[in-house]
């Protein structure tokens, strides 16, 4: 198969979703990384223009992390790019009030997650393991800038860490042929607002954006595609901030 190969994590909705119907249609194999909703996964690999397949994999279990790449490694024999995008919140709650479930599930899937995605996709693709270089992508959160008082500062702290990661991996393989970076979406029309318990949020918190409305998820997606593409080839350690303004 001559497509390059891209791994969305969290594929199945939302920013993910609309990165692998944009990813197919600009030439890759999309792999879409999922949780556990089987119907909405196959929904977009159906939606593709290419080739593609979906594997359900939870980012914050090692186990299921390996698995999911030596899958890749058998399905394609090949990995150039991840887009480390799979993450969750829990709205409505101060740091008072926070309890130890609540922050290990938000640092597992947002955290713990890309590390380790990271990992296994600089051990393929870095020229220091044999690889022919790559791209990663993380979709961080305006959060890490504004740190989302009152509502989820742990969420926002989990996307300051993926901030740091960015920098840190871009140093580290800089030399090996990966170019790593982030995009800071602000407001998105997803279900994740009403996921995390507030699904009126978009609307209640609009005329605070500076553009006037949400975003869509498809114009984070524009930005996460030009990162992964050689237009983008002098670019990493880079944050590209979606936030309307914000
Ligand atoms: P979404 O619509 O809720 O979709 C989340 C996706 O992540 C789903 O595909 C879900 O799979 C997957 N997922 C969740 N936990 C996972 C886990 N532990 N392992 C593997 N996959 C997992 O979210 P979204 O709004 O598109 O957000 C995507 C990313 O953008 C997130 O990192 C989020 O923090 C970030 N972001 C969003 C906004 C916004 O306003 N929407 C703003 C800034 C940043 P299942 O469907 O199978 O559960």
């Amino acid at each position: 198969m001559d497509r390059p190969v891209v791994l969305v994590t969290g594929g199945s909705r939302g920013i993910g979703a609309a990165v692998a119907r944009l990813a197919s249609r600009a030439g890759y194999a999309v792999v879409i990384g999922y949780h556990s909703d089987d119907a909405a996964a196959e929904k977009v690999l159906a939606e593709l223009d290419g080739p593609g397949t979906t594997i359900r994999a939870d980012v914050g279990s090692e186990a299921a992390v390996e698995q999911m790449f030596t899958e890749v490694d058998r399905r394609f024999g090949r990995l150039e790019a991840l887009v480390n995008n799979a993450g969750v919140l829990e709205g409505g709650s101060r740091v008072d009030q926070i309890d130890e479930r609540r922050l290990r599930r938000v640092l597992d899937a947002n955290v713990v997650g890309p590390f380790l995605c990271a990992r296994e996709a600089v051990r393929r693709m870095s020229t220091a393991h044999g690889g022919h270089g790559g791209a990663i992508v993380n979709v961080s959160s305006a959060a890490s800038r504004l740190g989302s008082a009152g509502e989820y500062v742990d969420y926002a702290a989990t996307k300051g860490a993926l901030d740091t990661l960015t920098i840190g991996l871009s140093l580290e393989v800089a030399g090996e042929g990966i170019r790593v970076n982030a995009v800071r979406p602000g407001f998105i029309r997803t279900g994740i607002h009403a996921r995390g318990g507030d699904p009126e949020r978009l609307t209640r918190l609009a005329s605070a954006i500076p553009l006037g409305r949400p975003g869509e998820p498809e114009e984070v997606a524009e930005a996460v595609l030009w990162l992964l593409s050689d237009k983008a080839s002098y670019v990493t350690g880079a944050f590209i901030d979606i936030a309307g303004g914000r």
